[in-house]
């Protein structure tokens, strides 16, 4: 194991000044996942990210660690006894991430009866998904009765509801996920890693590619290395072009969005998946921020799927979007949710492989594919969150194939049993901000203690109403690499998708907070916070959606 440093400055040094094995293009998931994999191999590894670490898709994603039933329902057996058994590695090397979490399937009924069709459809996949690796987690599926349902979501329309059927899955946070693994990376095993670092070319000498040209602070940097991995998502044609020439279009990119709607108009327990009406597909409706007696705060639903063909760079939610959850999520609840409930919003790219010239992107396959191109260029596209160390493995044993005079122990993989930094599991008994801590940085959590332990001022909260405190911020740039206000509340704090609003109310004061640490004079935080100002009303703009107000309180009991 050997340690290093996660500091961007001292990386940007590095990565001028250093031969490398391996560079691998793009902070998101997959990137995270192959950097850690090569650097716990002993590779000299690299990675630069252009914008913010997990600011692709890998921090848009339904935060699912999942096989993913529907994928059974469409037949895809191996890919889901995959993903479930990389879901089973997931909680065993980082429990402080990456959580249990239950689902409920209410059935509804027509005239007091339920389709038969259905509720053995469901029945036998529920089946399955326990043999197929779902049983790994400690818990079987299990039939409810209406009661029974009703008590972890009051708000179902009763007088529709037959009963219900509960499984286990597991769901994390994907940007802290990802973070996780690059600090672990960086850290445990030496990788060098910079974020706001794009590459811009990629330099090839007679025998193939040698290397790239990042650009950051306004600075081009010559990175030297023996391998190259494409690792940039919905991008990665962007990349491949730049060692191929040309217009590769290998992916058919789909987009998926998700609402953030106060808790207390729903009210589940567990996450429940509700059907679309005339619609094949369903929606989660999933808790978040869980309080300490028992309640939450807010409810995210998603996602949406549907083809996209507008600009890669900022895919944004339409009226038409956000009116698709609400319909569906209206169906199931009592009091209906309107526009006005919207807190938050965020929409993601799913970098599906073109392996379909036709259907659904519904359909389309998860799975990855890792290609290598003449100048020995490894993309890695498709998959999902739940698969990333999986990807990894094969992408990195495809480069070591490759690369000569590396000593035998770099054809192992060792992220199988790997544990992420702050691995620990959790304390039941922790409450408040001790809880808080623990679910986000795990055995981490005693340096953000410090913070608030030398200055109490730190232990205010971030943005009033969420349980964000101020020494995360401090902590977020300090040694996580966060260097802008969404950096902070959108990634290393998920305030911007559960209270946007409030968020950019509270942008002034986290750009002050954070300016010493940056050395930002004061026209530089004003400037900071009016940009993560502007990006927020553009989030609230391209839907529709009126401002809203405090950060909901959970509901009274
Ligand atoms: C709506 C939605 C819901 C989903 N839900 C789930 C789920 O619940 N569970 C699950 O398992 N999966 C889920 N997925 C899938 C999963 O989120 C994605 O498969 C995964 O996040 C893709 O990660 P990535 O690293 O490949 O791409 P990204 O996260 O997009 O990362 C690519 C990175 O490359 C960077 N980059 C691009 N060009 C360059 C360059 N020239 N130089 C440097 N960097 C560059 C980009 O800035 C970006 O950060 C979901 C996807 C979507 C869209």
């Amino acid at each position: 194991m050997t340690s290093g440093s996660f500091d961007r400055a001292r990386s940007l040094e590095q990565l001028g000044d250093t031969a490398f094995d391996l560079l691998v293009i793009g902070g998101g998931i997959t990137g995270a996942g192959v950097a850690l994999d090569a650097a716990s191999r002993g590779l000299r590894t690299a990675l630069v990210e252009r914008d913010d670490f997990a600011s692709g898709t890998s921090s848009k994603s339904s935060k699912m660690v999942h096989g993913g039933l529907r994928y059974l329902q469409n037949g895809d057996v191996r890919l889901v006894y995959e993903a479930l058994r990389e879901r089973q590695r997931l909680r065993r090397n980082a429990p402080h991430l990456v959580r249990i979490l239950p689902f409920l399937i209410p059935l509804f009924s027509k005239d007091g009866l339920i389709n038969p069709k259905v509720a053995r459809a469901l029945g036998s996949a529920m089946w399955m998904y326990d043999l197929t690796g779902g049983f790994r987690i400690g818990k079987l599926h299990k039939r409810l009765k209406k009661e029974q349902a009703v008590a972890h979501m009051p708000t179902l329309p009763v007088e529709r509801l037959a009963g219900a059927y509960l499984y286990f899955d597991a769901g994390a946070d994907d940007a802290r996920l990802t973070l996780t693994l690059l600090r672990t990376a960086a850290l445990d095993h030496g990788a060098v890693i910079a974020n706001h670092a794009g590459v811009v070319e990629l330099l090839h000498d007679g025998q193939g590619a040698v290397g790239a040209v990042v650009e950051a602070d306004g600075r081009r940097i010559e990175v030297r290395a023996r391998a190259i991995v494409n690792a940039a998502g919905v991008w990665s044609d962007e990349v491949r072009a730049l060692d191929e020439g040309g217009g590769p279009d290998s992916l058919r990119p789909a987009k998926g969005i998700h609402i953030t709607v106060p808790w207390s108009k729903v009210r589940n327990d567990i996450a429940v998946v509700v059907p679309v009406p005339r619609d094949k597909r369903s929606v989660f409706v999933v808790p978040w921020l869980p309080t300490d007696d028992g309640d939450f705060q807010l409810t995210y639903v998603g996602t949406t799927d549907t083809e996209y063909d507008g600009p890669i760079d900022d895919p944004q939610c339409t009226p038409e979007d956000v009116a698709y959850l609400l319909k569906a999520v209206n169906l199931s609840v009592r009091e209906p949710l309107t526009e006005a409930d919207v807190v938050g919003t965020w929409a993601g790219l799913r970098p599906l492989v073109k392996a379909a010239t036709s259907g659904r992107t519904a359909d389309l396959s998860r799975r990855h594919r890792v290609t290598r191109s003449a100048a020995g260029v490894v993309t890695v596209s498709g998959g999902k969150l739940t698969t990333y160390r999986e990807m990894a493995e094969d992408t990195v044993d495809e480069v070591v194939a490759h690369l000569d005079d590396l000593p035998r122990s770099a054809r192992r993989c060792r992220t199988r049993k790997l544990r992420l930094l702050g691995a620990q599991d959790a304390d039941p008994d922790a409450v408040g901000l001790a809880r808080h801590l623990a679910d986000r940085y795990g055995s981490e959590a005693a340096s953000v203690q410090a913070l608030i332990d030398t200055d109490p001022g730190l232990g205010e909260a971030l943005v009033p109403g969420l349980p964000y405190v101020r020494a995360e911020a401090i902590y977020a740039v300090r040694h996580e690499m966060a260097t802008t206000v969404d950096d902070v509340l959108a990634r290393r704090t998920r305030s911007r998708l559960q209270a946007r609003d409030a968020s950019a109310r509270a942008a002034t004061t986290v750009a002050e907070l954070i300016a010493g640490e940056l050395g930002w004079s004061s026209e530089d935080a004003a400037r900071h916070a009016a940009d993560y100002v502007e990006l927020v009303a553009a989030e609230r703009a391209a839907p529709r959606l009126p401002a809203t107000g405090d950060v909901p309180e959970p509901a009274e009991s």
